[in-house]
């Protein structure tokens, strides 16, 4: 067998419904969220898929470039083709997760073949199911929409911190869901979050018993994520934007998270997820991939890593996205009692629509700055400069919760 063709598919994904909320019922959210999807072709008429992130519109050239190593090559061998890309990405001082991004949906899609070839659903390949459903998580910023996940049983909620520290919503959540809900926030790693705020939110959240507290600093500073990590009683997770063993390496090894979060699309492919989940486990470490702005090809290949490894903990889901997610694949994953059953038919289990695909043309790939909403910043000032963000308006962003001492 013989790979004949590497094709990209890449849309316009619309923006979750809390996006719209955050920036306004004007802001053009087109201008955001991309997909990838990988398809590589055989002499033999066996297709299989993959997706990308990590900047997909990039990724996208990054594929192209690299499909030359890949034509002509049997699909079979995919550690030894992975490792040929890998070594021709290092003259460019590897790339980061353009790079892994890349990496992960051609691997995706190779495995997708191997599976299809061999008539069995990937997860039976990789040692076999410990699971035969994978938990999920998803992301609430009201009561409500804690509710609504709740009554599909899913039995853990996130809520992110975007550009204000809101203990008040921590609070009205954990009163909300009730103590038997797990409860988790995304503090999104910002730049003008420092160690020693963080260390003082990371206390505050102390008190709402949480899953996890994410991103806490950028964790591309590691010693500041090491700092709050010694003052503070709560569980850490990290991972989304980093690939490969390599990336996710010193999180693991200092033992700085309690949660590895991989991006399933841009960690460097299913065997790296699945190493970066054999690392977290002899360090006593749970696995949560990332979903973020993933779309539906890469929730698969999380199911089935997601089946094989002891140590999975839960899987991010954007469980309200934007309905375009559940027409330009088949099947559609669903939710029950919490959980994703996990694909039984050989490979992936995930085909593309491809004429759904194709009415949602990429237009570009990067977020307009939001405007002044009383949280983020304020264009055209020296609010804008990231790093002084929170400095020059910390009264306004560090909103304690209530009853707690400080200012309110
Ligand atoms: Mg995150």
């Amino acid at each position: 067998m013989k790979i004949t063709a590497v094709d990209t598919h890449l849309m316009q994904a619309g923006a979750r419904p809390d996006l719209k909320r955050a920036m306004g019922a004007d802001a053009d959210f087109r201008g955001s969220r991309n997909w990838l999807f990988v398809e590589i072709e055989t002499d033999e008429g066996v297709t299989g898929v993959g997706e990308c992130s990590g900047w997909p519109r990039v990724v996208e050239g990054a594929v192209q470039d690299l499909s030359h190593l890949l034509i002509g090559r049997n699909p079979e061998h995919i550690d030894r083709i992975w490792g040929q890309l890998y070594r021709s990405m290092l003259g460019h001082g590897l790339t980061g997760t353009v790079g892994s991004g890349a990496l992960s949906g051609i691997e995706m899609a190779l495995w997708d073949i191997k599976g299809k070839v061999l008539g069995a659903p990937v997860w039976r390949l990789l040692g076999g199911a410990i699971r035969e459903t994978v938990p999920v998580y998803g992301h609430a910023h009201t009561a409500d929409e804690a509710q609504a996940l709740i009554e599909l049983g899913v039995g853990a909620i996130k809520t992110p911190f975007t550009g204000i520290v809101d203990l008040d919503r921590v609070a009205m959540l954990r009163d909300a869901i009730g103590p038997d809900v797990d409860l988790a926030v995304d503090a999104h790693g910002p730049s003008w979050m420092s160690a020693a705020d963080a260390i003082l939110v990371g206390r505050e959240l102390e008190a709402f018993d949480l899953l996890f507290y994410e991103d806490p600093v950028a964790p591309e500073n590691l010693d500041a994520f090491a700092r709050v990590r010694d003052a503070v009683a709560v569980p850490l997770a990290a991972g989304e934007r980093v690939g490969t063993i390599h990336g996710c390496r010193e999180l693991i090894e200092r033992q700085l998270v309690d949660v590895i979060q991989p991006d399933t699309g841009r960690a460097g492919g299913i065997t790296q997820m699945r190493k970066i989940a054999g690392m977290a486990e002899a360090h006593g470490i749970m696995l949560a991939p990332h979903s973020g702005s993933l779309g539906p090809v890469a929730e698969f290949a999380a199911l089935h890593i997601m089946a094989t490894v002891p140590n999975a903990l839960l899987l991010e889901r954007i469980e309200f996205d934007w309905p375009g997610r559940y027409e330009v694949v088949a099947p559609v994953l669903k939710v029950t009692d919490g959980a994703i059953g996990l694909p039984r038919t050989p490979g992936l289990g995930v085909e593309l629509v491809k004429d759904a695909i194709a009415q949602h043309p990429s237009i570009r790939n990067v977020a307009d700055p939001p405007k002044d909403d009383g949280r983020a910043y304020v264009q055209g000032t020296a609010d804008e400069a990231s790093h002084v963000q929170m400095r020059r308006s910390r009264a306004r962003r560090m909103r304690p919760s209530s009853g707690t001492k400080g200012h309110t």
